[in-house]
């Protein structure tokens, strides 16, 4: 006789059940979908013993008939999609007709419907294949209950937390589905105490906010919007003041999906490089939005991860609205306080004296905030020739740059001196800068490398390596042009069998060792898009003037006008590159205003 047996149906059933439904935060996050799915405008979700004992889901939605319910919780029964084709234009959270015969199979199910108002229908079942169906009355919309989560099987019963634990895993998943979905309001009761509670919001933004950050840190949020071939990207953004140690406070959704990407984390930290200082990560969130027949849903059991036809176009569009998001921001802050330090020269004294800038003019939403939102008039020229990748919504709007903006004046910053080693003092329209000479030294070493314009040095003896995968070869072989741009020139070394390459030439005056030369390089596989800025990154770190370095009044001189005049006055890790001080800054100070 054979080993093989066939598993009654009854425990194959409670097997598979086990990939959609885990643990309570799977059906909180199941039956949300279906709430959601179903076209609800208000969502409850009310949990006992952190979902272990029950979970219940109450929706103002669609609704289900008497022969809906009889058929929804069998296996493989969905109204969502009829054949795998469908998967291209499915716009609904789910699509498998798993969920609820998996609720089903691991615990007790009771679903009271109403397409309509006034009948309605509860279904019971308990764990195996029978049901009941009986007469009840609700408003339109459906209760779908688990109570009893693995009770059929204690197996899995004991792979659960304490309940608070599993309770705090609930509310997450409340949580994410909140933040993807702000025109629905959420509620949720936890043995019931009133626990969270989201009322309808107008944007992600807004719902961003009320969810996860404290009352000091509101204000401090911006949303910013990009369309690419087939998808649409809404990215809500904290600014510095926000930051955190970690990236805890950092989602990407895709339709509706928090997914786990983390190559699209980093294009969002890449896009707001030189806002944030070194080894801080912003707070913020990624709603893609992409036609469902440029991705793949259906990869990951419970949908956590989605394959993208185009990755890199999506990447792409992330990284580069926030940088010329942040571009545009540092730059009209930069005008405005130009604007508040000198005698604005570009605004007539006829025009104050119009009234629109007079206290008594009242301007409708015109607050500091949306100033720096929408850059002022002011803010220099935009850049002659708007490069062709900025095909983004707001994105498009042409980018200033400093390479053809001047100053509104001809006033010449004037050396002061030197101080402590480290800073340059200069003074300019009334004010007196004292400039980090290492950080604008590696700021503007950053925009010249990142530009392509990177010296270089063939090598007496060239470096020899070789890769661990074929990811790394097929990486270096695709970016040996960008590479060579960048100043690396990298051979095959045929010599040295599969993975074995030599480095050839590097940027002038290049300083690492061999072992970190190679690290280095490689690293910037995960660099995606960016690879440009990465490795400007790196080379500025290891050649900008370091502090101490003595600098002669010239160079000191010169170092401090292209300072000034850069349109991001931060380091490539966010720290400001200088501090200004106006006379009335000093004459405050003194008590002489
Ligand atoms: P799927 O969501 O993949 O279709 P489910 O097992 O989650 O599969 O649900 C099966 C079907 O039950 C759904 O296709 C839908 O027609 C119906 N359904 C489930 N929950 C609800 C709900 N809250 N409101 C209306 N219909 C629902
Ligand atoms: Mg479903």
């Amino acid at each position: 006789m054979g080993a093989i047996r066939l598993l009654p149906p009854e425990e194959a059933r409670k097997i598979a059940a086990g990939e959609v439904i885990d643990r309570p935060a799977a059906l909180v996050r199941e039956f949300v979908d279906n709430a959601i799915d179903a076209g609800s405008s208000r969502i409850e979700v009310l949990l006992e013993g952190g979902g272990c004992r029950g979970t219940e889901v109450i929706d103002d939605g669609a609704g289900m008939t008497k022969e809906d319910l009889e058929l929804c919780w069998q296996t493989h029964a969905t109204s969502k999609i009829r054949s795998i084709e469908d998967l291209a234009t499915a716009e609904t959270l789910g699509f498998r007709g798993e969920a609820l015969a998996a609720a089903a199979a691991v615990s007790r199910l009771e679903i009271l419907s109403a397409s309509g108002e006034g009948e309605a229908w509860l279904l019971q079942t308990g764990g195996g294949r029978e049901f009941r169906l009986t007469p009840g009355r609700r408003t339109r919309g459906t209760t779908v209950r688990a109570l009893g989560l693995f009770d059929v099987v204690p197996a899995r019963k004991r792979f659960l937390k304490r309940e608070g634990a599993e309770g705090s895993l609930c509310k997450q998943v409340l949580v994410d589905k909140a933040l993807a979905f702000p025109g629905i309001s959420f509620r949720l009761t936890l043995d019931g105490r009133p626990d969270l509670f989201f009322p309808e919001a107008a944007s992600y933004k807004e719902r961003f906010t009320l969810a996860l950050l404290s009352q000091n840190e509101r204000g401090f949020l911006h949303e910013i919007s990009a369309r690419g071939q087939g998808f649409s990207v809404c990215i809500v953004a904290g600014g510095p003041e926000l930051v955190r140690q970690d990236r805890r406070r950092q989602f990407v959704f895709a339709n509706g999906r928090r997914i786990s990407d983390f190559s699209l984390l980093q294009a969002f930290e890449y896009g707001l490089q030189g806002w944030f200082p070194n080894g801080t990560h912003p707070v913020g969130a990624i709603f893609i939005d992409i036609d469902p027949a440029l991705a793949d849903f259906n990869i990951h059991p419970a949908k956590r991860e989605v394959r993208f036809r185009d990755p890199g176009a999506v990447h792409h569009a992330v990284t580069s609205t926030l940088r010329d998001f942040t571009r545009r921001r540092d730059m009209s802050r930069r005008a405005a306080s130009v604007a508040e330090n000198v005698d604005r020269p570009w605004i007539s004294p006829g025009f104050l004296s119009s009234g629109f800038l007079s206290p008594g003019f009242s301007s409708p939403g015109l607050s500091m905030e949306a100033l720096l939102e929408h850059p002022p008039v002011f803010a220099p020229l935009p850049r002659k020739d708007p490069a062709g990748d900025m095909a983004f919504g707001e994105a498009a709007e042409a980018c200033p740059s400093y390479l053809d903006s001047e100053f509104p004046d001809s006033a010449e910053p004037r050396l002061m001196g030197m101080l402590f080693g480290l800073f340059i003092l200069v003074e300019w329209k009334d004010s007196l800068f004292i400039i980090d000479q290492h950080a604008a030294h590696e700021r503007i070493l950053y925009d010249r490398f990142a530009a392509g314009d990177i010296p270089r040095q063939e090598l007496l003896a060239p470096i020899p390596f070789s890769t661990e995968s074929a990811e790394d070869d097929r990486f270096l072989q695709k970016q040996q042009r960008e590479l060579a741009r960048l100043g690396v020139l990298i051979a095959p070394d045929d010599s040295g069998g599969a993975g074995a390459w030599r480095i050839e030439a590097l940027p002038s005056d290049w300083r690492l060792s061999d072992g970190d030369t190679v690290r280095e390089l490689l690293a910037l596989r995960d660099a995606g898009e960016n690879i440009a800025e990465r490795w400007a990154a790196t080379l500025c770190c290891h050649g900008a003037v370091k502090d101490g370095d003595y600098l002669d009044s010239a160079a000191a001189l010169s170092l401090a006008r292209a300072a000034l005049r850069l349109p991001v006055p931060r380091c490539p890790h966010g720290r400001p590159l200088w501090k200004e001080l106006s006379r009335e800054d000093l004459f405050r100070a003194v008590k002489r205003l």
